[in-house]
């Protein structure tokens, strides 16, 4: 099976490491080398803002290690400029080329910066990396004023969730009415935005921060309704931006992240695959556009999925078709779900709020169920997960043959034989 000597992944994050895994798991003995430009090993991200921020988890708790022994090179704290297919050689600091094989790209996104932000200087961060965790549970400890959190998507509730579990004053900005009103419907947007209330979120809506200055002990921010506010620390929660600067002039196709066919393989680069968040390919399970993904268990099961395309090469490779699963946790209350919900227009409850507080909101496209959302009801969103696997291999997609790759945790899940990947959070009901 040594047909590649050296596999390159750029990128030493979840999605690269679990492609090193499978490599290996597949019999691959050549060469692995795994570059990554932060200073550790790949953490578990979905803890930055929840458990890790808090501090009821600590930095050994959440580095993620590799199931196995991986027998690989791994050179952190080293940024890859540019790549070069031609010669096939990654450019690295010091005028260093290494050579490929084969390559995985698997460089995750950026935190999206605003303008204006960072004349306020050192109080103001993004949040994706532990270092930026760091700071701001730093910023936490003996701050007077509130900490101000500017999105109110997943990342910002999620912080300003964390925020008052410490007791501590903060304000959610955001330009929408409801808190992430991009994914939910109406009503459950509605609930979630109840719910900060609740629990004393301070909520800034339907506005937006139109002047920041930084003084010595705070930063003063002016919104567009009118509103002045003091905070002792910003956090920028303002999407995110695939990281591809360094595949610029390579010939790969970048549109909004790395253009991948359905296999994983990139368009227009020979022995290239790429993974996780990065990666925008079409999943034929739900349709033919290509879309990235940013859930923890897709970095996990298209880093494999890409691994075992790269091994296999194009020619035979199966297109990757998972079902997407996401989880979210507020204020105690547990956000599940699977599927596409972007690709359905229309939304609408499937199972009504209950007493409990459980519900389901379907996502349609025509009258084809194609995503759920759950509140609190992690077990009807998993049974829906699992029927999607089962119905879309023959539904409308397609494209879809008899044998198409479904990821290898679903794979087991349904065979009952061995156990679901036990990093893939989103199972933990
Ligand atoms: C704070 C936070 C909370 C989250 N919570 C959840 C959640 O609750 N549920 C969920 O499903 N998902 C969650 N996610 C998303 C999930 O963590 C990601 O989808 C997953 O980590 C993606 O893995 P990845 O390997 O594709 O990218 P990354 O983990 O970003 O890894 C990519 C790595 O490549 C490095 N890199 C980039 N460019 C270069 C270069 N030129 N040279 C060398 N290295 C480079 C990056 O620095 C990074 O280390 C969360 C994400 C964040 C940031």
């Amino acid at each position: 099976m040594n047909e590649l000597p050296r596999i390159v992944i750029v990128g030493a994050g979840l999605a690269g490491m679990c492609a090193a895994e499978r490599l290996r798991e597949l019999g691959f003995d050549g060469e692995i080398v795994i570059i990554g430009d932060e200073s550790t090993m790949p953490v578990y991200r979905p803890a930055l803002t929840k458990q890790f921020l808090t501090g009821e988890l600590g930095f050994k708790e959440i580095l993620t290690a590799p199931t196995h022994d991986l027998d690989a090179i791994w050179r952190l704290n080293t940024q890859v400029s540019q790549l070069d297919p031609v010669r096939r050689v990654v450019f690295l600091p010091g005028g260093e080329e290494l050579e490929y094989d084969g390559l995985i790209i698997a460089s995750g996104v950026e935190a999206r910066r605003v303008p204006g932000a960072m004349k306020a200087g050192s109080r103001v961060a993004v949040l994706r990396s532990i270092s930026d965790s760091r700071r701001l549970r730093q910023a936490l400890s003996g701050a007077r004023d509130p900490i101000a959190v500017i999105g109110t998507g997943f990342i910002g509730c999620e912080v300003a969730s964390s925020i008052r579990s410490l007791g501590q004053n903060v304000v959610l900005i955001g330009q929408s009415k409801l808190l992430m009103n991009n994914l939910l419907d109406p009503g459950h947007a509605q609930r979630l935005t109840e719910l900060h209330r609740r629990h004393r979120v301070q909520l800034q809506l339907g506005t937006k921060v139109e002047d920041w200055m930084a003084t010595p002990s705070r930063v003063q921010l002016r919104l567009s309704n009118g509103r002045q506010l003091d905070a002792a620390f910003v956090v920028v929660a303002a999407g995110s931006v695939p990281a591809v600067s360094w595949l610029r002039d390579s010939g790969a196709r970048l549109d909004n992240g790395v253009v991948c066919e359905a296999t994983c393989h990139v368009a227009g680069l020979e022995d290239v695959v790429a993974a996780g968040d990065v990666a925008s390919w079409p999943n034929l399970r739900f349709d033919t556009k290509p879309r990235r993904v940013e859930h923890w268990t897709n970095a996990i099961e298209m880093g494999r999925a890409a691994a075992e395309n790269l091994l296999t090469g194009r020619e035979s490779a199966t297109p990757f078709m998972p079902v997407p699963r996401f989880w979210s946790e507020q204020h105690g209350l547990r956000l599940q779900a699977a599927g596409m919900p972007a690709v359905g227009m229309k939304r609408e409850p499937i199972d009504p709020t209950t007493p409990g507080g459980h519900s389901l909101t379907g996502y349609y496209r025509d009258n084809e169920l194609v995503g759920v959302i759950g509140f609190d009801n992690s077990s009807a969103v998993l049974n829906y997960a699992k029927s999607f696997v089962d119905k879309a291999l023959t539904g409308r997609a397609g494209q879809a043959r008899p044998g198409d790759r479904e990821p290898v945790s679903q794979r087991d899940a349904r065979s009952g034989a061995p156990k679901p990947d036990p990093r893939s959070a989103f199972l933990q009901v």
